[in-house]
């Protein structure tokens, strides 16, 4: 067990003190460290508890005693904290002190120290995918997509609420052997918002809202990937009375392409040729992302040359440039010939000219891969 400061010395107080002097003396530590003057102060905070323990077991006549005979040790299964330390005491428990400590209304107007008034609702997020394709995701587009959304009814109308009276906190006080104790709980009529609905539409609900379809313009930027999120303001659900919307969240899919394949930001593409435009060279029409484009089929051209067009790949999310497009040549062999066909295939096969002298000009397949990555 960590060493905990002794009770009085947290107090800075002495064992003689009286219950007046040691409830005096939390009284000024607890207006000096509160949460409410010290905010985001971590060692504050921790202070502020600390002087609330020692002040729960001090200023109980038999916790006190307790104490002063055992120490620390004393307070253990049944002193209240369970051994944990200040993190033993919630701040609920330490503002239900101020009803004693305060006269019941000292303190930032009473209600546990905490200082706020009614709040703005927020209305929650709309989630929706949406699936683009390569070209799409380079050049960005425009999309209308159409979502169900909650939003404020025409001619609603708001009164002040007639449980909390407008503040959103509800104050319930009890009697306990420290005293009156006073607690303030989010009002359970409007939900803290300190207004409830007047005059409601029909068709809408409690709070004056209302569904409805709405198309929505999705201007979706160039660069966007699969995975991403973009965000829309203001197109999720209306909050009530004026709250602040919430967001659309559209989550990009990815849509296979019909004949583009990508590989991370490289892309890959299937050209088949006839045997004549492989043997005596041709003009082939691609697509790209950036669409269609003519590459050169060199003459005596092989089955599986590998073409790369640089830069004709996906931008790197990174910004380190673009990918690029292989173009993987495959030569067509035609399956169904007619008689006369076969015979001016028969005669070529003769032909020492068309017999495979892959050593000579061909290079390995593996050393394509190669020459592919370089
Ligand atoms: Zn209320």
């Amino acid at each position: 067990m960590s060493s905990k400061r002794d009770y009085y010395e947290i107090l800075g107080v002495d064992k003689s003190s009286t219950p007046e002097q040691i409830k005096k003396a939390y009284r000024k530590l607890a207006i000096k460290y509160h949460p409410d003057k010290n905010p985001d102060d971590k060692e504050a905070e921790e202070k502020f508890k600390e002087a609330a323990e020692a002040y729960e077991v001090l200023s109980d006549e038999q916790k006190r005693a307790r104490y002063d005979q055992y120490g620390h040790a004393g307070m253990g299964a049944n002193g209240g904290f369970g051994g944990g330390g200040a993190g033993g005491m919630n701040m609920e428990d330490i503002f239900s002190h101020f009803g004693d400590i305060f006269g019941g209304g000292g303190f930032g107007g009473g209600f546990g120290g905490q200082s706020r008034g009614p709040r703005r609702m927020k209305g929650s997020d709309l989630r929706i995918r949406v699936k683009l394709n390569l070209e799409e995701m380079v050049n960005g587009c425009e999309k209308k997509v159409k979502v169900k959304r909650f939003k404020q009814a025409e001619g609603v109308t708001s009164k002040t609420c007639p449980t909390c009276g407008g503040s959103g906190q509800q104050v319930r006080v009890t009697n306990t052997f420290l005293g009156q104790m006073q607690t303030a709980t989010t009002c359970s009529t409007c939900q803290g918002v300190g207004k409830v609905a007047d005059k409601i539409p029909s068709g809408a609900n409690n709070q004056g809202l209302i569904k409805v379809d709405e198309t929505i313009d999705l201007k979706i930027p160039a660069g966007a990937r699969e995975g991403i999120q973009l965000q829309v303001r203001g197109k999720g659900n209306d909050a009530p009375f004026d709250g602040i919307p919430g967001d659309l969240l559209v989550l990009i899919e990815e849509e296979e392409h019909d004949t583009l394949k990508r590989d991370g930001n490289n892309l890959h593409y299937d050209l088949y040729v006839s045997i004549p435009d492989a043997v005596l060279g041709a003009s082939k029409e691609i697509p790209t992302v950036n669409g269609k484009v003519k590459i050169k089929v060199d003459k005596g051209t092989q089955s599986g040359k590998v073409l790369r067009l640089k830069g004709q790949g996906l931008p790197d999310l990174n910004g380190y440039g673009k990918g690029d497009l292989f173009v993987h040549v495959n030569i067509w062999t035609p399956t169904h010939l007619s008689k006369d066909q076969e015979a001016y295939f028969e005669k070529m096969r003769d032909d020492e000219n068309f017999s495979p002298e892959p050593s000579k000009n061909e290079k390995s397949f593996f050393e394509r891969v190669k020459d592919m990555f370089q």
